[in-house]
Formats: structure tokens, sequence, C-alpha cells
């Protein structure tokens, strides 16, 4: 499933080759993945519409248009948003295509459909609950000192729990919340109310340095993230707990163990991690 670095890397990779690009045509939306508006709202409102510069919320691609909406995809587990040359030929559990003046096409595809595509002014997503609220984004200047004072903190969750919520760390998934508190040496069970001041500080850096190095390798392709052209991403290799269970840990060579937290597999190391 796609996270932080994956998304990211989409939208640095689409950025400068939809700025400033006239969206010529709908060619086709599937209303299964487009949650708001209708498929022919959806149509009216984007045709004509310029590009402006692509961002990212969280796990959420945001791409401002010329006429005040936004142009929101969520990835969910399999979702690619690929630039394509509008002659290749389209591949199956395409959900949406648009076409750019340019001649290329943008290409929404995700065969098992838990992505969404929203379109409408940011404000107006958000009012109507169509845009979760989101905690601080690692990548962010102002990440330091999180998760601050408030009621994360005190909680009784596993602190594995507390960063899969998207309320309280934005763009951390699955993958990359293993990673963190592997580099942090915290085990995932603790209740997130044990950690010290010092620990959090230890976690919060962790997370901002494996989503800065996952980007830097261009993302994990397990199965089906591809980057904004296509390709595979080359982080999986540089994992160091997740998908490795059994294997041995990097840092003291004991084997590593899986355990099911907040319904997710999660691995770490016994030794390494406390
Ligand atoms: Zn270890």
């Amino acid at each position: 499933m796609p996270e932080l670095p994956e998304v990211e890397t989409i939208v640095r990779d689409l950025r400068p080759h939809l700025r400033g690009r006239r969206l010529a045509a709908v060619l086709s939306v599937n209303p299964l993945v487009l949650r708001y508006p209708s498929a022919e709202s959806f149509r009216v409102a984007a045709e004509g519409a310029v590009f402006g510069v692509l961002g990212r919320r969280g796990k959420f691609i945001h791409a401002p248009l010329s006429s005040g909406d936004q142009l929101v995809v969520h990835l969910g587990m399999t979702g690619t948003l690929t630039l394509e040359h509008g002659a290749e030929p389209v591949r199956a559990h395409t959900h949406l295509r648009l076409q750019l003046d340019s001649g290329q096409e943008l290409r929404y595809r995700d065969p098992r459909r838990f992505g969404r595509v929203l379109l409408g002014p940011e404000r107006h997503l958000r009012q109507a609950g169509l845009l979760p609220p989101l905690g601080p984004d690692p990548l962010d200047r102002t990440f330091v000192g999180w998760p601050g004072n408030g009621p994360v903190r005190s909680s009784g969750r596993a602190v594995k729990a507390v960063l899969l919520d998207q309320e309280v760390v934005a763009g951390c998934g699955n993958i990359y919340a293993d990673e963190a508190l592997y580099l942090a040496r915290l085990r995932p069970t603790r209740p997130a109310s044990s950690l010290s001041a010092s620990q959090w500080a230890r976690l919060g850096a962790a997370l901002t340095v494996v989503m800065k190095e996952a980007i830097r390798r261009r993302g994990t392709s397990f199965s089906d993230y591809r980057d904004g052209f296509g390709a595979r991403g080359e982080a999986y290799e540089s994992l160091m707990v997740y998908g490795r269970s059994g294997l041995p840990c990097v840092r003291c060579g004991r084997s590593l163990v899986a355990r099911r937290i907040a319904g997710r597999t999660t691995v770490y190391c016994r030794w390494c991690q406390r």
C-alpha cells in the first residue's frame, strides 16, 4: 500500500509535467472510484481547467486547478497514478483517463478499487467529510516537537496503532511505522503512554529519517506501487524489518518476530526494541 514516500515520489514525478497543462478532455471516469461529484459534473468541471502545482497531504495527492477546484486522488491499496503517452494501450483496471494538451494522458489505475478520486474546492471537500482530518506530516519542519502534549501522550493504545492513525501522523502506514519503531529501538506493543519525552523525540526523528530515505530510493514496490512514470521503487531492498519476519535482525542477528497489532502484521526485534 502506498504510504507517504510513495505518494511523495509520484507527486514529485508528475509535478513538472502537469503544471500549466490544460486538461483537454476527460476520456473516461469510473463512478466506482469517483467519490465526488457525479461523473457528469466531474467532466463539466474538469475539462478546460489548467493544472497548478501538485501537492500532497498525508497519503492524498492534491492537484489544484485554475477553476479553484482540487483534483484529489487517494491510491488506496493498489492504485497508481501515471503519466503516459496517449498512444499507449490502456491497461485493465484503468478508472480515470485525463487527456492533457501535451498529448499525454494522466491515468489512474486500481485493480482492488480501494482508492478514490474527488473534485471540488478543498474547503468544501473537508466540510462535507470527504477528506479526513490529518495530523502533522513527518516532512514538515513543524514536525519537530511531535506529538506535542496532546492526548496521544496519555493514550493506552499500542504505539504501533497510534502511528497508523492519520490524525496523529499523516502519511504513515504499516511499512514505515515498523521501520521507524525499529530505528527508534521501541517495541511496537508498548502503550503510547509509557514512552518518555526523549523516546517520543527519538520516534519522531526516526519517522522523518525512514520517510526521507524511502523517498531517496523512490518508494517501496512491494507489489503494486509504481512511480509517476510506471517504474518500480527501490526502497524494498533497504527495509530493515518490514516483510522480514523470521530473518535475522540487521543489528543483533537474532530472528525478527511478527505479531498482529491493530489488525496489521507487525515485525520487530525482541532484543533491540524495548
Ligand atoms: Zn535485534
